[in-house]
C-alpha cells in the first residue's frame, strides 16, 4: 500500500506545518507509513523555526490522489482549505481546532477537534496518551506551532492546556520559550521584499458566508503603517484576486503582534457586512480593530453572523 499523506491547510503557516510533521511522526512510531507533506511552501517564520531546529521543510504536493488512496488532515477540515482533490482520496483522520465545515466521509474516521488554540497542543496529548517520546526536534517545531498560533499566548483562542503544552516542550526542546517565541514571530514580520500580491496570499483563507464567498487573509507585523504605505497597490491585487478567484469579499487583517490590534482592509460585497460584524466605520477602506488578533474568533464568526442573517 502506498503511504499515508498527512498534511495541514493550503498556505501552510507553522501550525499546519509543524502538526502534519510530528502527527506523521507520531503515527510511524505506532506502526502506520505516513509522510508529512505541505500545500504550499512554508512561511519565513516557519522556515526559522524549521532552521533553528535542524528540520527540512515537506515536501509540497499539488494533489494526492496520483500518490495515495489514504490521508490524514491536520490544523483543517474545509475542503476548499484542503488538497484540491480531497474527493478523490479517503479521509482517514483529522486533527484539528477549527469549526467544522464542508466535511463529508464515505467512511468512519478517527476524528479529533478540541477548542485549544493550536492543533500540536492537541498531538502532544495524542503522544502522552500513547506514551510515545518526543524526539528534541519534534518538540522544537510543536512549541513553534502553539508560539505562532497563539501569538506567544496573547490570542483570546489562547488556552491554559496550550500555554502548558508549550512550556512542557520547551523543556524537552531546551529553548527559552518567551526568548526563542519572540525571534521567531519577528523573523514572520519581515514584509519588506513582499510584493502586495504576495502580502495578500500569504496567510489567506476561503470561506463560505452565507451566499458569498469570502477571503480573508492576514499578516503579523510590527508595523502596521508599513504595510499600508503600499495600501494603492494592496487594493489593486485584492480587486484583481477577487475578480479572478469570485471572491465576493476580501478583508485583510494587518496585526500588529506587539500591541494585539489590528487594522483591515475590505474590498468588495456588502461592506456594510463588514462595518456591522465588527461595529466600525470604513474610512478608505480601512479600520483599526482594536484588541483583535485572531481571524478565527475575533473575524471569521462576526462576519459569518453578519453574512448569514
Ligand atoms: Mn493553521
Ligand atoms: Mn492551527
Amino acid at each position: 500500500m502506498s503511504k499515508i499523506l498527512v498534511f495541514g491547510h493550503k498556505n501552510p503557516d507553522t501550525d499546519a506545518i509543524a502538526s502534519a510533521i510530528s502527527f506523521s511522526y507520531l503515527q510511524n512510531a505506532l506502526g502506520k507509513e505516513t509522510e508529512a507533506v505541505a500545500l504550499g511552501e512554508v512561511s519565513e517564520e516557519t522556515a526559522y523555526a524549521l532552521e533553528y531546529f535542524g528540520m527540512e521543510a515537506p515536501r509540497v504536493i499539488e494533489t494526492a490522489a496520483n500518490e495515495t488512496n489514504t490521508v490524514y488532515l491536520v490544523d483543517h477540515n474545509e475542503a476548499q482549505q484542503s488538497v484540491s482533490d480531497i474527493h478523490d482520496v479517503e479521509i482517514a483522520s483529522v486533527v484539528d481546532h477549527h469549526r467544522i465545515a464542508n466535511i463529508d466521509t464515505a467512511n468512519p474516521l478517527y476524528y479529533r477537534a478540541e477548542p485549544v488554540g493550536c492543533t500540536a497542543t492537541i498531538v502532544l496529548k495524542i503522544f502522552k496518551e500513547n506514551n510515545i517520546a518526543i524526539p528534541k526536534n519534534i518538540a522544537g517545531i510543536m512549541l513553534s506551532a502553539i508560539v505562532s498560533d497563539t501569538l506567544l499566548f496573547k490570542s483570546p483562542t489562547s488556552t491554559q492546556e496550550d500555554e502548558s503544552a508549550a512550556r512542557e516542550l520547551a523543556d524537552i526542546a531546551e529553548v527559552e520559550l518567551e526568548v526563542y517565541g519572540l525571534d521567531m514571530l519577528k523573523a514572520g514580520t519581515n514584509m519588506g521584499d513582499k510584493t502586495a500580491e504576495e502580502l495578500i496570499d500569504m496567510d489567506a483563507k476561503s470561506f463560505p458566508m452565507g451566499d458569498k464567498n469570502v477571503r480573508i487573509a492576514q499578516i503579523n507585523v510590527v508595523d502596521v503603517e508599513d504595510v499600508f504605505s503600499k495600501q494603492a497597490q494592496l487594493e489593486k491585487a485584492i480587486q484583481q484576486t477577487n475578480l479572478a478567484n469570485h471572491y465576493d469579499l476580501f478583508v485583510l487583517v494587518v496585526t500588529n503582534i506587539l500591541d494585539s490590534d489590528s487594522v483591515i482592509l475590505a474590498i468588495g460585497n456588502p461592506i456594510a457586512a463588514v462595518e456591522e460584524a465588527f461595529n466600525v466605520k470604513l474610512d478608505s477602506n480601512k479600520a483599526v480593530l482594536k484588541g483583535v488578533v485572531s481571524r478565527k474568533k475575533q473575524v471569521v464568526p462576526q462576519l459569518t453572523e453578519a453574512l448569514t442573517k
